[in-house]
């Protein structure tokens, strides 16, 4: 007998499967069955863990399904919803996303990466982070996205998939991701959100490239989806919710709040990254101490508010070498 739970049913043919995260606080992803007579459609599948691809095969099981049997769709690159595809992928499979490879993926990471090594070389200077994580290679094997190349259908703005009676429309929502993408049926007024629109969590927004600003796409794409007839959100993470403009607002205005902080913090002083994500406002206190992976979040989301406050005007940077420092503007 399988100890999965059982599928719920979030709207007449649609069920959420609660795939486990293991040791993440995320805790589940939230996959969507969209059941259908001819290839019923997975969004999302978890990390390439044992955990979620049992979720899945139980959930699908439940139906009489394999993994044979359905076509997936990704919201977004992220490992958390595509990862688990190595240990699912079949030949059978039509797989649709918003890019048209991993390798893209791969790629653009690389470069992040290029950009963002001294400041992962700069936490780990921080010495209880060199006590906490003596090998280096520690950091995030979750944030590596998927290695092996798969055939992906390339899915754009207003695209339609049909499936067990729905009309998704795609609609484009970079910002928490370059490839993210919420779909859309008009008729039904159900919004699947991936990891765009969140019910309790604030999606994550990071900067790595400091030329692009990644929280002035994720504004505009929260723009872009508020005033959509909607009666049910269907999240990435947490509980499927309603009042979608709501909860729009509250997320706009968590970024403006963060945006004047980050601007008191450098007119307090505070001139390089360590600095003021160090000196912000968290949930959790003493940022010196934290893990790693949670500095790295954090950082990666100041410096797209930081960066943002460069593109609107308001902050300067000055780059010398790898140093990166930020002033008010006159
Ligand atoms: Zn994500
Ligand atoms: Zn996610």
């Amino acid at each position: 007998m399988s100890e999965s739970p059982l599928p719920i049913e979030v709207m007449k043919g649609v069920y959420l499967i609660k795939v486990p995260l293991p040791n993440n606080p995320l805790k589940a992803l939230n996959s969507y069955l969209i059941q259908d007579d001819i290839r019923p459609l997975l969004v999302d599948v978890g990390f390439s863990l044992p955990e979620c691809e049992q979720a899945l095969s139980d959930a699908l099981a439940h139906f009489g399904l394999a993994f044979d049997d359905v076509d997936l769709l990704f919201t977004h690159s992220h490992p958390d919803h595509t990862g688990c595809l190595e240990r699912i992928y079949s030949e059978e499979m039509s797989i649709f996303a918003h890019m048209h490879s991993f390798i893209e993926v791969n790629t653009r990471q690389e470069m992040q990466r290029r950009t963002y090594l001294p400041i992962v070389d700069a936490i780990y200077d921080d010495a209880q982070s060199r006590r906490q994580h003596p090998n280096r290679q520690s950091l995030s094997s979750e944030l590596i996205p998927l290695k092996e190349d798969y055939p992906l259908i390339y899915i754009k703005e207003d695209d339609v998939i049909e499936r067990g009676g729905y009309r998704f429309r795609v609609i484009e929502t970079p910002g928490h991701d370059s490839t993210h993408i919420c779909l859309y049926d008009e008729r039904r007024r159900l919004f699947i959100s991936g990891d765009h629109v969140l019910e309790r969590i604030t999606p994550n927004i990071s900067s790595f490239f400091l030329e692009t600003d990644e929280l002035q796409d994720f504004l505009d794409s929260l723009d872009k989806v508020r005033d959509l007839d909607v009666d049910l959100v269907l999240p990435g993470h947490g509980e499927v919710f309603t009042q979608l403009a709501r909860r729009v607002d509250q997320l706009k205005a968590h970024h403006f709040e963060r945006l004047a902080e980050m601007e008191d913090l450098v007119r307090a002083g505070h001139r390089d990254l360590i600095a003021i994500t160090s000196n912000a406002h968290w949930k959790y206190p003493n940022w010196h101490s934290w893990a790693v992976e949670q500095k790295f979040f954090s950082l990666g989301e100041t410096l797209a508010h930081l960066v943002h406050a460069v593109h609107m005007g308001s902050l300067r940077m000055t780059i010398e070498g790898i140093a990166v420092e930020f002033d008010l503007a006159d």
